[in-house]
């Protein structure tokens, strides 16, 4: 009779969405537990899956039950904690616990892949100088290999490989010492180390720390105290761009490291990470510190298996990565940092629809840890959260070289002439900076050269087919593409509908400011950089790198180039349609574009001169844009959450987006109904406000029409059984998708 320990619960990663009982083979006890990659025959194929739980729930007799093929990684890929969050992950998002694994565990690990073996070489011992004369007259590249690995006091053992790129030596120069006894080959696991030499200079700056501000101190003796406290707090650290967050974080990894803890970093972009994994590299790595690895979606399966393998295994403490990054396996997690914590990038846009920063919460919760927030614009909801004392709060209103924030400057488009995309002031502004060798930075929010393709005759606009959405002309290519869905059209020289010749271009986008940027400076050197150019995986770096290296004169882009960047020549900043966003339907709309001035105007002046920032806006009086100008976060604030609070929208209720999609419109409208009705009731006892089912605002997408329903709680712990059961009991058309995005982003 077999014990129950010698049976696993596993949940396999393709299909089911249950955990299974399997047997553990004879002799594997010890090598199997809790966050094991394992093979196991599932109906009559092989599959795998991770053991979620020791022992099982004696749904099965011993005798009829399957036993495990085998394991397929020698450390586990999740850890304990990993379980549990996976387990609030499946019911809080409503989807599969091994939708959650799929994306918890990359998957190059989840597929097997093992470690590199490489051939390093080391010198010998017996090297002396009678030895390395006779080399010197007899073999001198021989002789210039082992000169070279001499001189490198650091590092003994040497990539093969590397010092035949390095020396520009053929393989037989190597073989030929090798034969000599001169250097030892052997093979090794070597790593694959993202931006192990990708680091430019200028980027990768090795700083000890400075003496840290009264502000900063003060911070950091505050979330010191709840280290020491242990278990888990979290802290909002409210700092204006340019106030010394990263050096506040830096103190407190320190302290973390130093009593053996792990630690997460968070940003919120991918291009990002190198500039952070930089710094913290060069504070703590370059002086023999611990180990930090890179953590996002653009590395190679090899690096990222590397990556994961190090924190598995406990080799490395410390990753730094986008939102997925949150899922690491750190050993003895002490610190989460969340930077930029009010970005919408942190939300993931597909099953499972988690944010980083909420996970990151939760997970601090499951270790104890501690989790630290940081922004110079925290979200509403964290506020919230500092309001009802769940968070502690601590502020950085100064920036660290007692600068004056830039002087802001708004302009009223609607007193310029005619649709034009600059103003006279920030065409002035810009000559002006050009003269004086400075930089500008020109942000803007859609990319394509204009918006839209208009009739003045007739006013017909050009829309994707199947999206109803307007399309966008892209002028390098002279196509008119939709950016939802990725279609494409040529661009007509006559209106298609009523012939007319006078059919153009409306609005502006990213090519259209280059363009005219360039008439207006032709001297200039003007770069730009938004989705469309940024497609190769370095150039993102490439260009920032050249900007702070003053080769650029001009930057043009989007949002993507506001985020935590930091560029001392720039002393001018334009924000070209500040309220693009607020003609989007979306209740954060106000949010989001006062964000958008405070961090772009962070940009502004942060080196020895003061900078100054053009606001064009076709809302002057709008509260994000006076906020914004006086920079007056906490007027904003309460003015916001009041708002917030009358209509019931987060973080007063939380929000859960259900969409229900198909191709026939009426299938799609009669379930979405015949659903309300179901579960209406269950819902209304249970604390929900139902709005809808409505039609979306962008109905058709992809040729399916698209059904919406909200749900407002303020509680989503306590109604997701209920909705999940339901889900799962309704009778869904098979022609129909029904999503449902828990906390989701828009309106
Ligand atoms: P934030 O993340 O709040 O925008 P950073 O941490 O990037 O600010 O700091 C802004 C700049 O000030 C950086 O160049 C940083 O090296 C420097 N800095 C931070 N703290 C100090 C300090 N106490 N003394 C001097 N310089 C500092
Ligand atoms: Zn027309
Ligand atoms: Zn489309």
């Amino acid at each position: 009779m077999r014990g129950r320990e010698e049976t696993v619960t596993v949940v396999p990663l393709r299909g089911l969405g249950r955990g299974l009982a399997y047997c553990i083979p004879e002799g594997m006890e010890d090598r199997i537990g809790v966050g094991s990659l394992v093979r196991m025959p599932l109906g009559n194929r092989t599959e795998h899956g991770i053991v979620v739980r020791m022992g099982d729930d004696g749904e099965f007799e011993r005798g009829r039950m399957k036993q495990l093929f085998g394991l397929e990684q020698a450390f586990p890929v999740v850890r304990e904690d990993g379980i549990r969050l996976a387990n609030w992950m499946a019911g809080y998002y409503s989807c599969g616990m091994e939708q959650v694994l799929e994306v918890m565990i990359p998957g190059a690990v989840r597929r097997g892949m093992q470690q590199k073996q490489e051939r390093f070489v080391t010198l010998a011992e017996k090297l002396d100088g009678e030895i390395l004369a006779q080399l010197e007259r007899r073999a001198p590249k021989q002789h210039a290999v082992v000169e070279f690995m001499r001189g490198q006091v650091a590092r003994d053992s040497w990539p093969r490989g590397l010092i035949i790129k390095r020396l520009k030596v053929s393989p037989t120069v190597i073989d030929g010492l090798v034969e000599k006894g001169l250097l030892v080959e052997r093979r090794e696991a070597s790593e694959r180390v993202a931006y192990a030499d990708g680091i430019s200079e200028g980027e990768h700056v090795v700083t000890t720390g400075f003496e840290l501000t009264g502000e900063q101190a003060a911070a950091a003796s505050s979330i010191r105290e709840s280290l020491k406290e242990g278990g888990f707090h979290v802290h909002l650290l409210h700092g204006i761009t340019g106030s010394g967050k990263t050096e506040v974080y830096m103190r407190i990894m320190k302290d973390v490291l130093a009593a053996g803890g792990g630690i997460i970093f968070l940003v919120p972009e991918v291009a990002l990470t190198p500039q952070t994994v930089g710094r913290l590299r060069a504070r703590f790595e370059a002086v023999g510190g611990d180990k930090v690895v890179v953590w996002h979606s653009h590395l190679s399966d090899g690096e990222r298996y590397d990556a994961w393998r190090a924190l598995a295994t406990g080799e490395a403490k410390v990753v730094v990565g986008a939102r997925s990054a949150v899922f690491a396996p750190v050993e003895n997690l002490q610190l989460i940092v969340v930077d930029e914590e009010h970005e919408p990038a942190y939300k993931q846009e597909e099953v499972p629809r988690y944010n980083g920063r909420d996970v990151a919460v939760y997970r601090a919760m499951i270790n104890k840890a501690l989790c630290v927030l940081g922004s110079a614009t925290p979200s509403l909801e964290t506020l919230h959260n500092v309001d009802i004392q769940k968070y502690k709060l601590d502020r950085l209103d100064k920036r660290v070289d007692d600068r004056q924030l830039p002087l802001m400057h708004v302009v009223d488009m609607r007193r310029e002439k005619g649709g034009k995309v600059f103003s006279q002031l920030l065409a002035d502004k810009l000559q002006d900076r050009l003269e004086k060798k400075e930089q500008a930075i020109l942000f803007l929010n859609r990319r394509g050269y204009d918006a839209s393709l208009h009739c003045p005759d007739c006013g017909f606009v050009a829309v994707c087919d199947f999206c109803d959405i307007t399309m966008t002309h892209h002028f390098y290519d002279r196509r008119m593409r939709c950016h939802m869905c990725g279609s494409e059209t040529s661009v007509p020289s006559t209106c298609p509908k009523c012939r007319s010749p006078k059919i153009r271009y409306k609005g502006s986008g990213t090519q259209k400011v280059e363009t005219i940027a360039k008439k207006i400076l032709p001297h200039a050197n003007i770069v730009r950089i938004d989705a469309d150019t940024m497609r190769r995986r370095h150039a993102f770096r490439e260009q920032l790198t050249a900007f702070r290296q003053g080769k650029i004169d001009v930057l043009v882009g989007t949002q993507m180039i506001a985020k935590g960047l930091d560029f001392p020549n720039v002393t001018l900043v334009g924000l070209l349609d500040a309220d693009i966003s607020m003609h989007l339907p979306d209740f954060r709309a106000s949010e989001r574009t006062f964000q958008l001035l405070v961090q772009v105007s962070g940009r502004a002046g942060r080196g020895d001169r003061a900078g100054e920032v053009v606001v064009q806006t076709y809302m002057p009086a709008s509260p994000p844009i006076q906020f914004g100008r006086q920079q007056d976060f906490d007027g904003f604030t309460k003015e916001e959450l009041d708002h917030r609070k009358e209509f019931g929208y987060p973080p007063y209720r939380h929000l859960i987006h259900h969409l229900i999609r198909g191709q026939n419109q009426e299938k799609v409208e009669f379930y979405a109904k015949q659903w309300v009705q179901q579960v209406g009731k269950g819902l209304q006892k249970r604390g929900v406000e139902i709005r809808g089912p409505a039609p979306c605002p962008v109905e058709r997408i992809q040729n399916m029409f698209r059904y919406q329903i909200w749900y407002f709680t303020p509680n989503v712990g306590r109604i997701m059984p209920f909705l999940n059961e339901q889900r799962r009991a309704f009778k869904w058309d098979p022609e129909l998708i029904e999503i449902i995005d828990v906390d989701a982003q828009h309106l």
